[in-house]
């Protein structure tokens, strides 16, 4: 039994400090946004009438978990105006992308007016 009872406090310590990775929490925001993108237009539509301001182009969502394979040196989108896929033209869904953002110490430019992402519609 005390051995169980060691075990799992192991395990849970290990489970809290990938939970507080900024490379896991930005692992999970981007299967979140395919999610979100592929089954969950109607979510997706309704966040961006929700969202206000401009991009940047300081190019910290193109580099959440790993940077971009596509982003050349100056920090510019090689596919921008060529098949961009739609997680990336549609950045940020919600405010919890604007919080993986400030994790990796940027600000996007976006903002969402009031009532975002705890609905699910
Ligand atoms: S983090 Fe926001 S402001 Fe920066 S490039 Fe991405 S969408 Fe634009």
């Amino acid at each position: 039994m005390v051995v169980f009872s060691y075990l799992s406090n192991k395990l849970y310590g290990y489970a809290g400090k990938i939970a507080e990775s900024a490379f896991f929490i930005h692992l999970a925001g981007k299967i979140r946004r395919f999610y979100l993108v592929q089954f969950r237009k109607n979510y997706v539509e309704a966040q961006l009438k929700r969202r206000e301001g401009e991009c940047r182009q300081c190019a910290r969502c193109c580099s959440l978990a790993f940077r971009c394979p596509l982003l050349t040196r100056e920090n510019l989108c090689l596919t921008y105006m060529k098949g961009r896929p739609d997680v990336c033209k549609l950045f940020p869904i919600d405010r919890r992308d604007m919080n993986d953002v400030a994790i990796s110490g940027g600000e996007c430019g976006y903002c969402f007016k009031q009532g975002n992402y705890s609905g699910s519609k």
